[in-house]
């Protein structure tokens, strides 16, 4: 796909000319009064969703100062959710998001399995890889960042809310301060305190299995080291898997703005990802969380180097890893929530629940979820309230649904890649893998990224 141009077809009922309306001139009685917890992708698109819409006045309250630790990476995106961006925001953010999406290999992206030799076993090369982008978690924020000093309010902790009888909503804050909504809308994440307290009863948990991920410059010494033109992922002796994939600035395919430690957040970089169990780290000082990025980096060339033949390029772009970039995440599990009285607080996002990062599709759901609720948002009567719950009811629904099978098939895949590394488990995930990725790839199921059956 081009991404300035703008796209063929878009399933999204509302064309951008009809999104693009003027700032608001209608009294707070006649405008919904929203409250986003969380600038993180969903709160953010939400906001500049909303932002401009007659009927709605929408606040985002993020408690960091700006930037997140994650912004770094690189996450996948559908085209479809690239199109339905584009369809509904304004053209000067669009331009931005445009470009956050780096070049795709020449047959589009696919997924090779290796094993630590380098030896390929397979691709995953479906549809819904091939129909999506390697973009950039910092430029896609800060694209939606753009001129939300509106809307948005740094440095904001939420702490609870108190649901009043006439349907309003006080949103009580850290600093003391009280903020009155009729809509209350949780984006805050996985660890979401919003959901927390409507849901008292959902749990989250940390997994055993820790992720470390790494930038490497991309340059033409480096690229040469790339096991795969797309995404890698090789399953390496003692129960570890490394996962490769690169960004591309469409503007500057080379990175340049580099030293040992930190690279210019514009610059084109590899996403280096080394995964395994916490218990079979080497440093069993502290938990990975607590490692410094140094012993990060230690921590994966010293146990990459004692698989016996390791692919050296596997080794040579463990020694590349600038040490600043480090970043680990120690996978969560929250559990599913199917429904919630979404009559004055609804939830988007992984604060919903979480998905495994395994086929990337968090950001997606995330994004997809903040569409919807906007789209619904604009055509709700303020003054109807009976009708906005209808229409808060059948898109918390639908965000449940595709949340439920996109967690599934991550899931499922996930619990593949951390069967274990005898022969007997080795040869099981194999033929398992396989089956599996026949069955994510199942023509018959509904594909929540293309709004269509997905296509063979
Ligand atoms: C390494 C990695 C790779 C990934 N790759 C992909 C991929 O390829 N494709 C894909 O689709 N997904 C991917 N994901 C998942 C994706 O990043 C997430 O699903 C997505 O970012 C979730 O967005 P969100 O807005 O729901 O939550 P978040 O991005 O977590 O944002 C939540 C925001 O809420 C704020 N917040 C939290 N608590 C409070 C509070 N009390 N008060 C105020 N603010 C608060 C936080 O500071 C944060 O800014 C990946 C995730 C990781 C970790």
């Amino acid at each position: 796909m081009d991404p300035i141009t703008p796209p063929r077809s878009s399933s999204s009922s509302l064309s951008w000319s009809s999104w693009s309306s003027p700032p608001s001139v209608l009294s707070h009685k006649q405008q919904v009064r929203v409250a986003v917890i969380g600038a993180g992708l969903s709160g953010l698109a939400l906001g500049q969703l909303l932002q401009n819409a007659p009927n709605v006045q929408v606040t985002v309250y993020e408690k960091s100062l700006g930037l997140d630790s994650l912004s770094g990476y690189r996450i996948m995106v559908s085209h479809f959710v690239l199109r339905r961006l584009h369809a509904s925001l304004s053209k000067d953010i669009w331009r931005k998001i445009a470009l956050s999406i780096g070049i795709s290999p020449k047959d589009g992206h696919e997924l090779t399995f290796m094993k630590s030799s380098g030896q390929e076993m397979f691709s995953f090369d479906a549809e819904e890889m091939k129909d999506s982008s390697s973009v950039s978690r910092w430029l896609l924020r800060n694209a939606l960042l753009h001129k939300s000093g509106r809307f948005v309010k740094f440095g904001k902790t939420f702490e609870r809310f108190e649901k009043l009888p006439n349907g309003v909503v006080n949103v009580f804050f850290e600093d003391g301060r009280v903020e009155e909504c009729d809509l209350l809308v949780g984006a805050d994440g996985v660890g979401s305190k919003v959901r927390n307290q409507l849901l008292p009863n959902s749990r989250v948990s940390d997994s055993d299995v820790a992720v470390i991920y790494f930038k490497i410059p991309l340059t033409p010494d480096t690229k040469i080291l790339l096991p795969a033109p797309s995404a890698v992922m090789a399953f390496m002796l003692n129960n570890q898997n490394i996962m490769v994939h690169s960004w591309v600035n469409p503007r500057k395919p080379w990175a340049t703005k580099f030293d040992d430690y930190e690279i210019a957040p514009e610059d084109s970089f590899i996403m280096f990802g080394y995964g395994s169990p916490v218990g079979d780290f080497l440093n069993k000082e502290k938990p990975p969380g607590k490692f410094s990025p140094e012993e990060l980096k230690e921590e994966c060339i010293a146990r990459i180097r004692l698989v016996p033949n390791a692919d050296p390029r596997f080794i040579a772009l463990a020694e590349k890893c600038l040490i600043n970039t480090a970043y680990v995440h120690v996978v969560r599990d929250c559990q599913a929530v199917k429904r919630w009285d979404t009559s004055s607080i609804t939830l988007i996002g992984d604060a919903v629940f979480n998905i495994s990062t395994m086929l990337g599709k968090g950001a997606n759901c995330a994004m997809l979820d903040a569409l919807d609720l906007a789209e619904r948002l604009r055509i709700s009567d303020p003054i109807m309230p009976a009708t906005r719950q209808y229409e808060l009811q059948t898109c918390a629904a639908e965000n449940v649904k595709r949340r439920l099978r996109e967690r599934q098939r991550s899931g499922l895949i996930e619990s593949l890649v951390y069967f274990g590394d005898n022969k007997l488990q080795e040869f099981c995930r194999k033929q398992g893998l396989k089956r599996a990725l026949g069955w994510i790839d199942d023509p018959h199921a509904k594909d929540f990224h293309s709004n269509k059956q997905s296509a063979v």
